[in-house]
């Protein structure tokens, strides 16, 4: 079985993206609004943190207390959308419950929308003629075209409809080009029978959210699969009380799938990865635009 590690992926994509900071004028700057003390959340700003120090790029992030009122979260956005000095600008997710997400999400400016999670920017991925594509989504594309999957013709199936993960994804690989032109099957809850229908794929995305609930009998001998999952699971043996696993039941895996993306380690850094390049996309299409 193939393991598609994402991390020499990342590692080649943050490289590329420091050679690039070094010769441009200035260097992307990106905002991160991280409202509340979600823990997960928490680590994934430092992380987002962290690969901008790599790669040259400004950041800050903006922290605002879990009880933050609407009218502030949108005060802050609409500070970033004017700042000059501000290339993208992301909202981690999730915001505290008390808020409207949908209408912070809308509140970014669509050319700073660097998660690709603004109505425009979705809007244009349904019509055929992406924008700012959301990181997952374009992070599994990069990482299936650099082990050198085969996407065009094949039987997909994603398993999640998400807006973030799933019907992106299944969308991309529905879009005409090299790494579109699949049979495409959008599963979710209510899906019958599931594994009749992932049993089909030849490229499988699970994107549930719910720890190893994929199986062997889901999936076909020798098909691709893409564990989008980031699951906690209680661990007492571990350093921090959990470990991490995917959507998939990794261990039941060999001998059978084609290839694996492993959890952590695989569609994870992708994530990361792609944030920086909307981010440096965001700043070029602004100086083009006269805008920076
Ligand atoms: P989400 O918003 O909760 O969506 C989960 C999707 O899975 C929904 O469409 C849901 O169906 C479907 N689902 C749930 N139970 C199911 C079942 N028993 N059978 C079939 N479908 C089922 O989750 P998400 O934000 O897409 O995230 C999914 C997973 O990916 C999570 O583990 C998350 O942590 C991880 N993730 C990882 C990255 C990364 O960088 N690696 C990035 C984002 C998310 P319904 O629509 O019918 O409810």
């Amino acid at each position: 079985m193939l393991v598609l590690d994402g991390r020499p992926v990342r590692d080649a994509v943050l490289a590329d993206l420091a050679a690039k900071v070094r010769e441009a004028p200035r260097p992307p700057s990106l905002a991160v609004v991280l409202v509340g003390e979600d823990p997960a959340s928490q680590v994934y700003v430092r992380n987002k943190e962290k690969a901008c120090a790599e790669v040259g790029f400004l950041h800050q992030t903006h922290r605002l207390p879990a009880d933050a009122l609407q009218s502030a979260v949108l005060d802050l956005v609409d500070r970033l959308n004017r700042d000059p000095g501000v290339d993208g600008i992301l909202i981690q997710m999730p915001l505290p419950a008390a808020l409207d997400a949908e209408s912070v999400l809308q509140a970014v400016r669509p050319d700073k929308d660097v998660d690709g999670f603004h109505p425009q920017n979705l809007g244009r991925l349904v019509g055929g003629r992406p924008g700012t594509v959301a990181c997952t989504p374009r992070g599994v594309l990069r990482l299936l075209d650099h082990y050198g999957v085969t996407i065009p013709g094949r039987r997909v199936v994603v398993v999640g409809r998400s807006v973030i993960v799933g019907r992106p994804l299944a969308l991309l690989f529905n879009l005409k080009g090299r790494c579109g032109d699949a049979t495409v099957t959008m599963c979710h809850s209510r899906t019958p029978d599931l594994e009749s229908v992932t049993r089909q794929a030849e490229i499988l995305v699970a994107a549930i959210g719910v720890p190893e609930f994929l199986r062997r009998r889901h999936i076909a001998l020798g098909a691709v699969v893409v564990d989008v999952g980031m699951n906690r699971v209680a661990d007492p043996g571990a350093r921090k009380g959990y470990r991490l696993v995917g959507d998939v039941a990794a261990a039941e895996m060999a001998g059978h799938a084609g290839a694996l993306t492993p959890v952590p380690g695989g569609v994870g850094p992708m994530t990361i990865a792609m944030l920086l390049e909307n981010t440096w996309e965001a700043m070029v299409r602004r100086r083009e635009h006269g805008d920076a």
